[in-house]
């Protein structure tokens, strides 16, 4: 098996998984839980579920390509 790097959750520090819902930080260019977020509507960038914002921002997500999705 490839080795993977999974992105995480900053905040409470769990794997993020297909089918949660997600905020895209536009400031960091992180993704954070949107039950984590501490994000105002301004510095939140995107939103939806993981899988969608990984397709929806894959040219600045480029580093987490190989992660999911493929
Ligand atoms: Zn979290």
């Amino acid at each position: 098996m490839e080795k993977k790097v999974i992105p995480h959750c900053p905040i409470c520090l769990e794997e993020m998984k297909v089918g949660q819902e997600v905020v895209l930080d536009g400031t960091f260019k992180g993704i954070l839980h949107t039950d984590c977020s501490y994000l105002t509507l301004e510095e939140v960038e995107d939103q939806g579920l993981y899988e969608e914002i990984i397709r929806r921002n894959q040219r600045w997500l480029k580093q987490f390509n190989h992660t999911i999705m493929h």
